[in-house]
């Protein structure tokens, strides 16, 4: 299983992506249902401060502390730089939680940062941080996984592959070839629309869609499922789109949306997480 979510809008909301142990906002609940998962954690991504996306921190921080596991893992929290909020919180616990058995570290990051995820030399994997657009007055940022690949030369491209064997078995392969960087998935956190460059060509992006009538929609902030659908389509995604921050007052309709996504015949895959309930995925 590569991910487990659970979001609700104004509720929780928390993505666990395994491949990489990196928990994607940290909203209540999140210890409770992933129990001994917690300490498989590495660490964990803030898109912003709002209680929604940070209220289990306090939950996630005390359970790998004291519950029977192992109690020694490092963890890292990644928030956007100068986030009120995030800031009165890490004061909050560097005043209450003095004697932590593992080290617990803060980080902030701006758009644009990388944090390497995998060093190794086939397969360096690192994560960008992008910027978003949520509320007025706090720093939001989303996130993209991203994979060092190899692949060949556009003019090798068309060569039968006993041409391209022989010529990496003459020792050619780095002449043949060119490094490429493959987004592979993309947590935007709360958002209006994201922008597609900054999410160009991923193959699995989770878009917040928190209306699915943009009449319903009081303040700009959040963005619509067609919205995301639209965000999707100018970014290429090359897989699947996955929509959450559904709001809970849309559940009974989601048959019919998403009868209405299939008529779209869209070139990827439509997901959602349904509100209320853990999603599991991959
Ligand atoms: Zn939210
Ligand atoms: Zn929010």
């Amino acid at each position: 299983m590569k991910l487990i979510a659970y979001s609700k809008a104004l509720y929780s909301t928390w993505f666990y992506y395994a491949p990489d142990r990196i928990l994607f906002d940290c909203g209540e609940g999140v210890s409770s249902y992933l129990e001994n998962k917690v300490y498989a954690i590495q660490r964990v991504f803030l898109s912003h401060g709002h209680a929604d996306h940070i209220s289990g921190l306090m939950g996630l921080i005390n359970i790998r502390n004291n519950a029977m596991g192992d109690r020694e893992k490092d963890l890292t929290v990644y928030f956007p730089a100068g986030n009120h909020f995030i800031s009165e919180l890490i004061v909050y616990f560097s005043r209450t939680n003095r004697k932590l058995r593992y080290n617990l570290e803060w980080v902030p990051i701006q758009p644009g940062d990388r944090i390497p995820l995998l060093e190794a030399k086939r397969h360096g994997r690192y994560l960008e941080a992008f910027a978003t657009v949520h509320s007025p007055n706090e720093i939001s940022l989303g996130y993209n996984i991203v994979e060092r690949r190899r692949r060949l030369k556009p003019e090798y491209r068309d060569l039968p592959q006993k041409e391209i064997a022989a010529l990496v078995r003459a020792g050619k392969k780095d002449e043949i070839t060119e490094e490429y960087d493959q987004r592979i998935f993309t947590y935007g956190g709360d958002s209006v629309p994201l922008k597609p460059v900054f999410i160009r060509d991923t193959e699995v992006l989770c878009h917040e869609a928190t209306f699915l009538d943009d009449a319903d929609r009081k303040e700009y902030k959040h963005s619509t499922v067609w919205e995301a659908i639209e965000v999707a389509r100018e970014a290429g995604v090359r897989k699947e789109l996955i929509l959450f921050h559904l709001s809970s007052r849309y559940r009974r309709d989601l048959p019919k949306v998403e009868e209405e996504i299939a008529a779209l015949d869209l070139p990827f895959r439509v997901t959602f997480v349904p509100p209320g309930e853990i999603f599991t995925w991959g």
